[in-house]
């Protein structure tokens, strides 16, 4: 036995992890085994039956030793579990094939994997095997490769004698396949680093026909190809399956073109370049497509809302600068009534004094409405630091309500609006702070009144609820717009009624909410522009009231 295949075999035995391996040479026609290489012929004699078994069923392939008792019975004292067994060479001319057998003590050591790992290392024994016998028992030609002993049809020797040597280089340096076709379909020509891929030799492969080695699912498509590059004598290329020695699908992108001569048809020369691997990543990147859509859409997501979080910001810049330039307005009236009035009364000495007396009179009121602004622009900003708490005392809710009314009478009276309170008779009384709610009814009212055109009404009702009181101030205005209506609570917001604007700084009902929020209670709003406003209010009547975050 030649060294090389021994060598070959004991590579395959190590990477197989089996115990031993052989080879058997065995006829075709009575299944008898020829040669065996490795352990003595005798012992083997049992083997026929099974391969006889074997090749009925058109399957060389086992992994387990249970199905043949003899090698069972001969190897038991080896304890062998399984075995493998694989074509490695079939010469039709000759009628007789040659296959690897492989003993394992292992009962599963013939995984997928590792029979992958023993297919590929065959392909270079079978070339082994293929010269071991050519040259021990028939001593036929010489090595697998050498061009000019490829056996060639005449219309590939009659292709090639016309073709210098550069061709016979080309098929030497060429890593894809390169093929030629006799004018019958069958291969002819073709080179060895090619077909490796194939797991064939060169040898092998010659003679058969082309759409032998096509999947079966694409030898439609190939012959159309044919019939295409032979119609147009152009270049035609397509993509099919080929199938390998070892039963391997391979995709490959094959390019054709017809050679003829004199109107004689001499074959078909083609390239192949095997694009299993661009298949399968093709396939990757289709399978990662949906992936990568939801990324992106993740992704637009994202910045959506990083978009709306930085309109939130625009925004509340925004509405902070036209807070700024409100509040200096605000500022300013007043101001300039107090220094207005005061100087009237410094440059005319001879001033009456009943004048005197109603230009100090503005002046005072101005200073306080002035304070009053100040005072609640403070509080927001130390209500939202933490810093106020309440003061709480038993309040009676009428009597605070009633003062409030007071108050704001001349106010409501200038614009001929009817203030009324609506109240049951019983004491309705509250655990809160009492200078606090009183400017939170004051503000409810106020606005009540400043959105509410002459000969409206404003009525405040007080309810004795069984564990809350509350309170409506409710008016015949000008109503907030619908789309306004879930931001009137939002610092420095201010509904924009273009044309008939009506002076504010949009912290009157910041404060409000924060005091309702700061006793635990409730405030809601119903309105319809043009019809009029309620504002409605319910407070706990006995709650613990604590110092106390207020939500923004
Ligand atoms: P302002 O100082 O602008 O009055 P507020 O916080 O008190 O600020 O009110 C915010 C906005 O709510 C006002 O600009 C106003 O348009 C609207 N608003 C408040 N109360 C009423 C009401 N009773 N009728 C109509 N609109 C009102």
């Amino acid at each position: 036995m030649s060294e090389l295949v021994k060598n070959s075999l004991q590579i395959i035995s190590k990477i197989s992890q089996s115990k031993c391996g052989y080879l058997v040479r065995i006829n075709n026609s009575d299944f008898n085994i020829i040669d065996i290489w490795g352990e003595s012929k005798e012992k083997f004699q049992s083997l026929n039956n099974s391969l006889l078994q074997i090749k009925r069923n058109s399957d060389v392939e086992f992994n387990s030793v249970k199905e043949l008792p003899e090698l069972k019975n001969l190897y038991t004292d080896n304890s062998i579990n399984s075995f493998f067994i694989q074509e490695v060479y079939s010469f039709r001319e000759r009628n007789e094939s040659v296959y690897i057998l492989l003993f394992s003590e292992i009962a599963e050591a013939f995984t997928e994997e590792c029979k992958d790992r023993i297919i590929a290392a065959l392909t270079i024994l079978s070339g082994q095997v293929k010269e071991l016998l050519n040259i021990e028992n028939y001593d036929v030609g010489k090595a697998a490769g050498d061009i000019e002993n490829l056996q060639i049809t005449s219309e590939g020797n009659d292709f090639l004698s016309e073709e210098d040597d550069n061709f016979k280089v080309l098929l030497e340096v060429a890593t894809d396949l390169v093929f030629f076709l006799d004018k019958d379909g069958k291969i002819v020509l073709v080179n060895e680093a090619g077909i490796l891929n194939l797991e064939y030799t060169s040898d092998e492969i010659k003679g058969k026909h082309f759409l032998e080695i096509v999947d079966l699912d694409f030898s439609n498509s190939t012959s159309e190809a044919f019939e295409e590059a032979i119609k147009t004598k152009n270049v035609t290329r397509f993509e099919t399956r080929l199938v390998s020695k070892y039963d391997r699908q391979l995709a490959y992108e094959i390019s054709i073109r017809l050679i003829s001569k004199k109107g004689k048809i001499n074959g078909m020369l083609g390239t192949g370049k095997s694009i299993s691997k661009i298949k399968h990543f093709e396939e990757e990147i289709r399978k990662l497509k949906p992936k990568i859509v939801e990324a992106n859409r993740l992704i637009k997501l994202e910045r959506a809302r990083t978009r709306k979080h930085e309109s939130l910001v625009e925004e509340l810049n925004r509405l902070k600068s036209e807070f700024i330039s409100n509040i200096s307005h605000e500022f300013r009236t007043p101001l300039a009534s107090i220094i207005g009035f005061s100087e009237s009364i410094e440059l005319d000495p001879d001033l009456p004094p009943e004048m005197k007396k109603e230009f100090n009179n503005v002046i005072l009121n101005e200073g306080k409405r002035l304070a009053k602004l100040i005072k609640s622009v403070l509080d927001i900003s130390r209500i939202e630091g933490g810093k106020i708490s309440l003061d709480r005392s038993t309040v009676s809710v009428v009597d605070l309500l009633l003062n409030v009314i007071e108050l704001n009478k001349e106010f409501a009276g200038q614009k001929n609006i009817e203030l009324s309170l609506e109240h049951p008779t019983d004491e309705v009384t509250l655990e809160a702070d009492k200078e606090k709610l009183s400017e939170v009814f004051e503000a409810l009212i106020n606005n009540a009144i400043k959105f509410t055109n002459e000969y409206g009404r404003v009525k405040i009702i007080a309810n004795n609820l069984f564990r809350e009181v509350e309170i409506i101030v409710s008016d015949t205005g000008i109503g907030i717009p619908e789309k306004d209506l879930p931001y009137i609570f939002q610092k420095f917001y201010r509904v924009s009624r273009p044309g008939s604007e009506i002076p504010g700084t949009g912290v009157g009902l910041v404060f409000v909410k924060q005091m309702v929020d700061l006793h635990k209670g409730l405030i809601t709003v119903q309105s319809e522009a043009g019809s009029g406003t309620s504002f409605i209010i319910k407070l706990p009547k006995n709650i613990k009231i604590e110092r106390s975050e207020v939500k923004s």
